[in-house]
Order: C-alpha cells, then structure tokens, then sequence
C-alpha cells in the first residue's frame, strides 16, 4: 500500500471534496496519511477529522512560515495536544531561511523549544528545511533529538542527507523529483540507500510537473512513486514496499488503532 507521508488534507481549500477524495485514494490504494500542523489554530479541526479518519496520522506543531500567527504559550499546549490526540510526531516544525522568512531568531526559537517538547513526548520530528539543512542538523545535535522523524520536502546535498540519516531520520521525497530540471534533486536521489527515504505529496501544495496551478492532493503519489522508480531504476513495487517499512521504522505506532 501507499502511504502520503506530509498531506495538508485540513485546509479549507479541500473542505467540500475531502470525503470524496479519501474515497478515491482507498480505491487506488493510498491508505495512509500523516497531517501534520501548520498553526496553533489548525489542531483542533485535525484533531476532529482524525476522529473521522481512521486511515489518517497526526502531528501537531508550529510551522515557521507562519509564527506571525504564533505565541510562545501555544508551545505550553502542545504536549497536552499530542498527548490528548495521540500524535505520532511533533511537526511541522524547523527552520525556512528563504528570502522573505521571518526573523531567523524567532524561528530558532520556536523550534529549539519545540524539539524540546518532542525530546520529552519521545516522539519523532517533521522537519521543514528551506535552505537550512546546516543549521537543523546543529539544532538537533544541540537538542538531543533521539527519536529520529522526517525531513519533509528534502532538497539538500547527499552529504546533509546522510547526516539526518545518522541522526535516525528518514527524507521525504515529493513532487519535486517529477521536474526535470531537478538534477541535483534526481543526483540526490540515485544514490540514497533503499532505507532512507519515504513518499509525500505536501498537499495542497508542490503540484508535479505538468500540474502548475492545480491543488495537489495524496492521488499524485503513485506518479512520484514512478519517477522515484525510474530515477533509481527500481520498480514501483519496490519503491512502494520500502518506503512503507521505512515509514514504519520512524513511527513504529503507525498500524497501532489510534482513534
Ligand atoms: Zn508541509
């Protein structure tokens, strides 16, 4: 089976196709899926559509693009709200050093007190990493993170992929690999070992190649999972069987019945 490792499948933007589209994804057997948060807003109404969803995963946290919309007593909450949801990890979370972010030290701020929060849960991380890979790796050294996760959207060199490696966490790989001109990214790719990496699709966002403009949705995993099989010049079924025991590896919970 397929898994959707990092879906935004709460925002509004699906609200009206969201049962149909659950449906659609369990007829070409895509099963799973991890939701993370974005906003401290965000985790009750995925708290209440994982009480609908049996087939949906859960992380809660504060995402770095938006800690406009963030306060430091929402970190307070956020142990109670993974406890109280049974979260599988803590996340979005982590550090975007693209121009237009915001102030560098308030983010490593969130972020160094949220992977502590995820230190003492003992739960896994999803990692956003926008040209900030370096200074990651140095926060999860720093923090001691030791339940390992996933480096959502991975987009750096092979070096930084081995060291999250190291470090127990597993890269997710999107659409990204579907555009052509994404050499470093397919480079990358060809060479990680079998046990490294994990499907995702970041909907509603990241479109593949082909569907600019269009809302992304968990249907568009098979199409990566055949370009990660062609780069790697594997089969779909074997794309499809690691990454899924990958994926168990970081959240041995996963099969556990969660709701
Ligand atoms: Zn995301």
């Amino acid at each position: 089976m397929f898994i959707d490792s990092h879906c935004h499948l709460d925002v509004e933007a699906l609200d009206e196709q969201r049962d149909g589209l659950m449906k659609r994804c369990a007829d070409v057997g895509i099963a799973g899926f991890l939701v993370p948060a974005t906003t401290y807003k965000s985790w009750s109404k995925i708290a209440s559509l994982a009480e609908h969803y049996p087939q949906w995963r859960v992380a809660y946290g504060l995402h770095p693009y938006f800690l406009n919309q963030a306060e430091r007593s929402h970190i307070e909450l956020l142990g109670e709200q993974s406890d109280a949801s049974n979260a599988l990890a803590v996340g979005e979370i982590g550090l975007d050093c693209w121009p237009g972010a915001i102030d560098l030290t308030l983010q490593m701020d969130f972020f160094r007190r949220q992977l502590s929060v995820s230190k003492s849960l003992h739960l896994p991380v999803i990692l956003h990493t926008r040209k900030s890979e370096d200074l990651v790796l140095k926060c999860l050294r720093d923090i001691g993170v030791k339940e390992g996760g996933v480096v959502h959207a991975f987009n750096g060199s092979l070096e930084q992929a081995k060291r999250f490696v190291d470090l127990g966490f597993v890269l997710g790989i999107g659409g990204t690999v579907t555009y052509s001109r994404a050499k470093k990214a397919h480079r990358v790719l060809a060479s990680l070992s079998s046990h490294s990496f994990v499907l995702e699709t970041d909907s509603p966002d990241m479109p593949l190649s082909g569907f600019q403009g269009q809302v992304n949705t968990p249907l568009s995993i098979p199409m990566i999972a055949q370009h990660v099989a062609s780069i790697r010049g594997e089969s779909v079924e074997q794309i499809k069987m690691q990454t899924y025991n990958n994926l168990l590896s970081v959240f041995p919970r996963w099969n556990e019945d969660l709701f």
